[in-house]
C-alpha cells in the first residue's frame, strides 16, 4: 500500500493473479478437479475469475478524505470502496469507520449475537503448515475420537449451554474422511440446532451428502491468497494445492450448503492485500450462489507448539479497521471472532461489528471432557465460560443467541 493510493504490489495485481495458478496437471488432486470441472457447468470457478481479472485501475484511485467519506456511505459498496476503507490513509478515520460499522450492524442484526463452540474430533493431519501445532511433523499425541468419546464431548459442550457446534479436524482424508463423517455426524445431529464443519476441502458430491447428513455451515479458510506466501507456509500434503482450496467455496455453493465461511489467517502476508482478495472472493460467491449465506473471520496467528512467529504484525487498531471495513462493505455478513483474541478486544468489537463468537473453546480433541490435558492446536486468550460471555453480552446491551433456529421454521433458517 502507498500513503495515498490503495493497493500497490511489486507486480501489477492482474499479473499476480495470473502467476497464482500454474498448471496443476501433475497434482494428485487433478482427477478430482476434472470431475469438479464437469460438474461446474457454466459458472466460472473463482480461480478462473482471478486469472482473468485486471485490477490495475484500482491502483489509481486516490484514498483521500473525500473518497473515504464516499466509501463510508456508499449505497452499494464496490470492491474499490473496500480498498479505500482498508487503506493506511483510512486508519486516521477510524472513529468514522467505527461509527458507520456500528450503525450498520445494529440496522441488520439488532442486538442478537450468536454463540458457538468448536469440538475437535481429531488432530491427525497429513499436511505440513508451518504455523500449526497439528502439522504432521509435530511430535504430538494423535487422537481420533470414537463415537462414545464424541458423545461425551458433545454432552460436555451442551452442559456449558451451547446449542451450535463447529466440528473441527486436522486434514487426514484416509482416517478422518467421509466414512468417519458418515458414522459420526448422525450421532451429533439431534443434539444441536446448528452443525458446522471445518475439515479438509471435499468434492461437491461429498458436500451434497454432508448436507443430507445435517451439516448447515462449512468453513474453509484460504489462510492467504498470495501464492508465494501460500507456498512458503504449506509444505506438504493436499493443502499445497492452492487451487483446490481456492475453488472449494464454489463447490460448497454448488452443493447448496446453507452458509459458507471464508477467512484469512492474519500474520502470514500483507493483510490488506489478502483482505482485498477475500472481498473479491466473497462477491464472486454472492453473485453465483445467492441461495447461500456467508460468514467471514479474521483470526490472527497465535502461538502454538513448534509454530512460527507472525511475519506481518497486525495490531489491534488494524484489526478493528479490517472488521469495520468489511461490515461497511457487506452489511449483511456474519462476522466471527474467536477466543484467540483477548477479552478486552472482544468486548470492544462485539457491539460494533461482530455477530458470532465462540466461547469456552477447547482446541484439542477431547478437550472438554475426555482428555483435557492434551496439546491444543493454538493457544486461546479469552478463557471466559459461555455463561460468563452471555452475561457480558447482556451487560453490553446485546442479546446472547444460543439456538440458531426454531422447530416451527425448520432447520437451516438463521437468526443472523
Ligand atoms: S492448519 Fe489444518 S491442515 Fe494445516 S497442519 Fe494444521 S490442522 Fe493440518
Amino acid at each position: 500500500m502507498t500513503d495515498h493510493g490503495i493497493i500497490v504490489a511489486t507486480t501489477p495485481l492482474s499479473e499476480q493473479y495470473q502467476q497464482h495458478f500454474p498448471d496443476t496437471a501433475a497434482s494428485p488432486l487433478a482427477t478430482q478437479q476434472s470431475v469438479e470441472a464437469q460438474l461446474s457447468g457454466k459458472t466460472p470457478l473463482f480461480s478462473e475469475v482471478l486469472a482473468q481479472t485486471d485490477f490495475s485501475t484500482l491502483q489509481l484511485i486516490p484514498a483521500d478524505e473525500n473518497r473515504i467519506k464516499q466509501a463510508l456511505y456508499a449505497q452499494k459498496p464496490e470492491i474499490a470502496d473496500l480498498a479505500v476503507l482498508l487503506s493506511p490513509v483510512a486508519t486516521a478515520f477510524l472513529p468514522e469507520l467505527i461509527q458507520r460499522a456500528a450503525q450498520l450492524t445494529k440496522q441488520h442484526f439488532g442486538a442478537a449475537r450468536q454463540l458457538f463452540a468448536p469440538l475437535y474430533m481429531s488432530n491427525l493431519c497429513a499436511n505440513e503448515c508451518t504455523y500449526c501445532g497439528f502439522s504432521m511433523s509435530q511430535a504430538v499425541k494423535r487422537r481420533v475420537l470414537n463415537s462414545e468419546e464424541l458423545l461425551q464431548e458433545a454432552e460436555a459442550v451442551k452442559a456449558l449451554g451451547h446449542d451450535q457446534l463447529l466440528l473441527v479436524t486436522g486434514e487426514h482424508e484416509r482416517k478422518v474422511g467421509m466414512d468417519y463423517f458418515r458414522r459420526q455426524i448422525p450421532l451429533l445431529r439431534p443434539l444441536f440446532s446448528r452443525l458446522m464443519l471445518e475439515v479438509q476441502p471435499l468434492t461437491t458430491i461429498e458436500y451434497q451428502e454432508l448436507k443430507q447428513l445435517g451439516i448447515d455451515t462449512v468453513l474453509v479458510y484460504q489462510e492467504t491468497y498470495q501464492q508465494q506466501a501460500y507456498q512458503q507456509y504449506h509444505l506438504k500434503g493436499n493443502k499445497t494445492d492452492m487451487r483446490w482450496r481456492l475453488d472449494c467455496p464454489d463447490r460448497l455453493g454448488k452443493a447448496g450448503i446453507d452458509k459458507i465461511g471464508l477467512g484469512i489467517l492474519l500474520g502470514l502476508a500483507d493483510w490488506r492485500l489478502d483482505a482485498f482478495y477475500l472481498a473479491t472472493h466473497l462477491r464472486h460467491l454472492q453473485k453465483h450462489y445467492w441461495r447461500s449465506q456467508f460468514s467471514v473471520a479474521f483470526p490472527r496467528l497465535r502461538p502454538c507448539s513448534g509454530g512460527i512467529e507472525p511475519k506481518v504484525l497486525v495490531g489491534d487498531k488494524e484489526l478493528v479497521q479490517l472488521y469495520c471495513a468489511f461490515r461497511i462493505f457487506a452489511p449483511e455478513l456474519e462476522l466471527i471472532l474467536s477466543t484467540r483474541e483477548r477479552a478486552r478486544l472482544r468486548d470492544l468489537l462485539l457491539p460494533l461489528v461482530i455477530t458470532s463468537i465462540s466461547a469456552g473453546s477447547k482446541t484439542q480433541p477431547g478437550g472438554y471432557q475426555v482428555a483435557p490435558e492434551a496439546l491444543q492446536q493454538f493457544s486461546i486468550d479469552d478463557e471466559r465460560s459461555p455463561k460468563e460471555m452471555a452475561a457480558v453480552l447482556t451487560e453490553l446491551g446485546l442479546q446472547p443467541v444460543w439456538t440458531n433456529w426454531h422447530p416451527a421454521f425448520g432447520r437451516g433458517s438463521s437468526c443472523s
